[in-house]
């Protein structure tokens, strides 16, 4: 279904995404490579380092 998304890393197509609904209600989705296990969080289509992440739902507790 999402066949567009592509690892930033690496360019392959093999992306788990697992949509996550933050306290604060925004959508965001995690996305984790198959192949060279790269991880990243995508929001709106905005990349979004762990690390920021982390702040949001630290921010919201
Ligand atoms: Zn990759």
């Amino acid at each position: 279904m999402n066949d567009g998304l592509r690892c930033t890393t690496c360019g392959q197509g093999s992306v788990i995404e697992i949509e996550l609904k933050l306290p604060d209600g925004s959508q965001v989705v995690f996305c984790s490579c198959h192949r060279c296990e790269s991880k990243w969080w995508d929001r709106n289509g905005e990349h979004l380092d762990l690390d920021a992440l982390v702040d949001v739902a630290r921010r919201e507790a």
